[in-house]
């Protein structure tokens, strides 16, 4: 056995992204031991993300440090098909943020409340007893397997994550639900105007759109998400990405390169027994934006909280552990859905469609110009989407 590490964990988080470190952070806060796995070498590597989120969505769970944010961003321009731009603040501000150094500094935050973070730990299984009972995770750390129990196992995994199956939950999803993405980490571009691009077309990115998120005044990350089912041999995310920027940086230096996925149709399957499926793993990203850290971090307070009260109560029941689901649903079930909806108006509408609204929304004062706004543009002829629309649940939390 490794020296660091017991043969007996209350909890055992696998993957140390956003929603599994705050996963721990807040069960090891509520008094469960907790180790958490972490298959690379540490936490927050590769980055496969733009890396941008929004500052009332981080604030209620790190706080805010200079060292980890590269930009800070006030607003959003959309790109119509024929070059028509559209600018968009009144949606709070966010940032840019150093992914490396923010998920580390997640998994160092989970630490100090007294999680174990074991790296190099790669979760190959989850054991189980003579009556099918989940009682463990088999990991293989430097060559050796090793075999921990526990009495709850939170997946933590990302997007390909494995817990799900290996604890018979059905994560699987169809090719449209899945974004395929490719993104640069661009140099020597000129990125001046404290804004988020977002590029939408056909011709641009089929099923998706493309984003500049600069990390300074000469640095952005780059990238396109594509519908699974609009990729074709020879005109993958890449294929795209590459003619816009021939088209718009074509004296850029690309430093690096990431391929992605992102689930983009919002799960409601993440518990199975003692088992609880959080963030990328449980498909809760906004289905709309592609963003997932902060739904993950969500998910990762209401999963560590509802876990940590099954140990404190020695009663691992579903009554108990259903308490996680339920509190994701009362918070953003309704929006995640809603998001969904939008989504699919939005990637399927023709060129025209896109062009026509975005001189609608230019006829709105800039002022008065907002998600609300641009998404009621959208749905206008939509009775049923606008009525949920006009709830204030969902308008609320459309910030998210
Ligand atoms: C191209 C791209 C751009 C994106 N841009 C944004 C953005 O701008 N803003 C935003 O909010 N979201 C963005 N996202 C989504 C965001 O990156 C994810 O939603 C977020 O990282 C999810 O966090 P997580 O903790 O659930 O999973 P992850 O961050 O993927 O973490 C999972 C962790 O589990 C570890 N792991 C996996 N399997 C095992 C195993 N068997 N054993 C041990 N460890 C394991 C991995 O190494 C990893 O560290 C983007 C995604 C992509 C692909």
């Amino acid at each position: 056995m490794h020296s660091k590490i017991n043969s007996f964990y209350d909890i055992v988080v696998i993957g140390a992204g956003p929603s599994g470190s705050v996963s721990a952070r807040f069960a090891a806060e509520n008094g469960c031991s907790v180790l958490i796995l972490e298959r690379d070498r540490e936490p927050g590597i590769p980055v496969r993300c733009a890396e941008g989120v929004s500052h009332t969505g981080i604030l209620p769970f790190i706080e805010i440090d200079k060292k980890w944010i590269c930009s800070k961003i006030v607003g959003a321009k959309l790109h119509s098909p024929n070059g028509e731009s559209l600018e968009m603040y009144n949606n709070g501000d966010g940032y840019v943020l150093d992914r490396r150094v923010f998920d580390r500094a997640l998994a160092d935050l989970a630490v100090s409340k007294g999680a174990t973070l074991l790296t190099k730990a790669d979760a190959i299984d989850l054991n189980k007893n003579d009556k099918g009972e989940i009682t463990g995770v088999k990991f293989k750390h430097q060559n050796e397997i090793i075999d921990i129990n526990c009495k709850i196992v939170i997946g933590a995994d990302g997007v390909e994550s494995q817990v799900g199956r290996w604890a018979g939950i059905d994560t699987s999803l169809s090719l449209s639900d899945i974004d395929t993405c490719c993104q640069y980490t661009v140099n020597n571009a000129n990125f001046e105007d404290e804004l988020c691009h977002f590029y939408f077309g056909r011709e641009i990115a089929p099923g998706g759109y493309i984003w500049i998120f600069p990390k300074s005044k000469t640095q952005a990350n780059i990238g396109i998400g594509i519908g699974g089912d609009m990729t074709k041999p020879g005109k993958g995310p890449r294929y795209y990405l590459d003619i816009f920027m021939d088209k718009y940086f074509p004296n850029s230096s690309i430093n690096y390169m990431v391929y992605g996925g992102v689930p983009t149709r919002a799960g409601n399957n993440f518990v199975k027994d003692n088992v609880l499926l959080v963030g990328d793993a449980a498909h809760q990203v906004n289905p709309i934006t592609g963003g997932g850290i902060v739904q993950g971090m969500i998910a990762g307070k209401f999963a560590g909280e509802t876990a940590a009260k099954a140990i404190r109560e020695n009663n691992i029941s579903k009554k108990i552990l259903k308490e996680y689901p339920n509190r994701w649903e009362d918070m953003l079930g309704a929006n995640q859905r809603f998001m969904y909806s939008i989504k699919n108006k939005f990637m399927d509408m023709p060129d025209e469609k896109l062009n026509n609204l975005v001189s609608a929304c230019k006829k709105i004062p800039q002022n008065e110009f907002n998600l609300y706004k641009l998404f009621k543009e959208t749905i206008k002829e939509d009775p049923v989407l606008l009525a949920k629309l006009a709830t204030s649940f969902v308008v609320s939390k459309l910030k998210v």
